[in-house]
């Protein structure tokens, strides 16, 4: 009987899972390798038994990512949906106004533009909806041909003033994914624009990671193992890992799936021949730009925020705060009593972000809590100090021109060293999930 192949997988966020999984069903052997303690990648959230549900940063997803839904299904977990409000609030110079996407009366109300603005938001909505199959979110492949060199804010401003990008396009975007519209190609707002008229918002009631876990189901999880080598030679692919005790141990496979960030797939693939790992990839690799992302949690009187909302800045400056997320929480009072609160998520401005990771995490909770009333005036001065989650290669950034680099390097890949991560679109664990399996396939089909 033929030897089964095997097949490592370096990282498991979602993108290393969903390559697993892809592997796995095609009868491979897999091993994942993961630096922490558990699988998900950005996308595995923080536990506290303090809070019900126990679980905190809890990543969204929406009713238009496929294979997340083709997950949920197959693994039978509607009932860990839950539904959530896509309650925007713009604030502008200290006013808030709501802006939801599946509402066509908050954007006729909405009061910080003109309508002239409002209509241009609309109608520039409604034309990249109607092509909402070729503007995919989450597949480079389809968005290179969009991806023709201009940044998203030079495409908004071709239907609106200024003002109107500043606080209806802007805000929307650069809330979710922290980086400057300046800095993205039109492509990924494009997408955006024609995926989200209508869309559902939901979380899992215990953290996205189940679908990471339920995804490597059958591999072998090496956790706390990371990946410190990688040598090709007569067709064999030497692994080498630290475990949590230092103890470095190395193992042949037949292939590899590199499902890390780009900084350290790079690092990692550097001294591997040319033909192994092309000049575009290692390029592609290389030049991926990141925003750092630092989210900072608190507990909150239930009445003292508005529930479930995306409480965002608007504008084109860099402010010290940028977005607030509140998800209703219930806590128990010293009687044991559940207690209604809100776990409200500050995500501190780009600057503001960057000084704010090289603190100590009570310096950190100190200048968040000073900065956090820039953005909402009553946000209560006895917020209990919760969690923080940093980041340092939080979002990938689209830059103009990457999707065309992507869709090349996808094309390009090749056995036995493929990879896989959210920055071959963007950061959304669809995406992640797309180029794991693409990049599983890649292997598959040499056999
Ligand atoms: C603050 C924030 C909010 C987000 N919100 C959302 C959201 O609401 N909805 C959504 O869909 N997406 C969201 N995203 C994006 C989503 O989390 C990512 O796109 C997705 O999780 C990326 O998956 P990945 O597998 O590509 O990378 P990662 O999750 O980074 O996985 C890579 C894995 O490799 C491991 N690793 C690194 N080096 C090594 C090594 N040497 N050896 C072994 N293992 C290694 C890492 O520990 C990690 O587990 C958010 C991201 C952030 C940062």
């Amino acid at each position: 009987m033929a030897r089964r192949k095997r097949t490592a997988v370096v990282g498991g966020g979602m993108a290393g899972c969903a390559a697993a999984k892809e592997l796995l069903k095609n009868g491979r052997e897999v091993v994942i390798y993961e630096t922490t303690a558990g699988l998900g990648g950005r996308a595995r959230s923080w536990h506290r038994p303090e809070i019900e549900p126990d679980v905190g940063v809890n990543l969204w997803f929406t009713s238009f990512y496929k294979i997340m839904f083709e997950r949920i299904r197959e693994y039978g977990l509607e009932d860990q949906l839950t539904e959530m409000s896509n309650n925007v609030i713009v604030v502008d110079n200290g006013k808030p106004a709501e802006l939801l996407s599946d509402s066509m009366k908050s954007l006729f109300t909405f009061p910080h533009v003109k309508l002239g603005d409002r209509i241009g938001f609309l109608t520039a909505t409604l034309k990249e909806t109607l092509k909402r199959k070729e503007l995919d979110l989450f597949d480079p492949l389809k968005l290179a041909k969009y991806d023709d060199g201009t940044n998203a804010a030079e495409y908004a401003r071709k239907s609106m003033s200024q003002r109107g990008f500043d606080n209806l396009l802007r805000p929307e975007i650069e809330s979710f994914w922290l980086w400057r519209c300046e800095d993205i190609s039109a492509a990924h707002v494009r997408a955006m624009q024609a995926q989200i008229a209508g869309a559902k918002f939901y979380v899992f009631k215990g953290g996205m990671e189940i679908i990471a876990e339920k995804n490597a189901e059958g591999a072998e999880i090496r956790l706390e193992n990371e990946v410190t080598d990688l040598q090709v030679s007569d067709g064999e692919v030497r692994v080498t890992a630290r475990d949590a005790d230092g103890t470095l141990s190395e193992e042949v496979f037949d292939d590899v799936v590199m499902a890390t960030p780009a900084p350290v797939a790079a690092k990692l693939t550097a001294a591997l021949p040319r033909q192994i790992v092309g000049e575009d990839t290692r390029d592609f690799l290389a030049t991926q730009k990141y925003e750092p992302a630092l989210s900072v949690s608190y507990l909150v009187d239930f009445s003292s925020m508005p529930s479930e909302a995306h409480i965002v800045a608007a504008g084109a400056e860099d402010p010290p705060v940028k977005t607030i997320i509140t998800f209703p929480r219930q806590v128990r009072d010293a009687n044991g009593r559940p207690v209604d609160k809100h776990l409200a998520f500050v995500y501190p401005g780009r600057a503001a972000t960057r000084r704010l990771l090289k603190l100590s995490t009570e310096e950190q909770f100190a200048e968040t809590t000073r900065l956090v009333t820039s953005l909402w005036p009553d946000f209560p001065a006895d917020a209990e100090p919760f969690e923080i989650a940093e980041r340092p290669w939080a979002m990938p950034v689209p830059e103009p021109g990457r999707y065309r680099k992507s869709a090349r390097v996808i094309r390009l890949q090749h056995a036995p060293v493929v990879f896989a991560g959210d920055y071959f679109t963007s950061p959304i664990s669809e995406a992640a999930m797309l180029s794991g399996i693409r990049a599983a396939d890649k292997l598959l089909t040499v056999g």
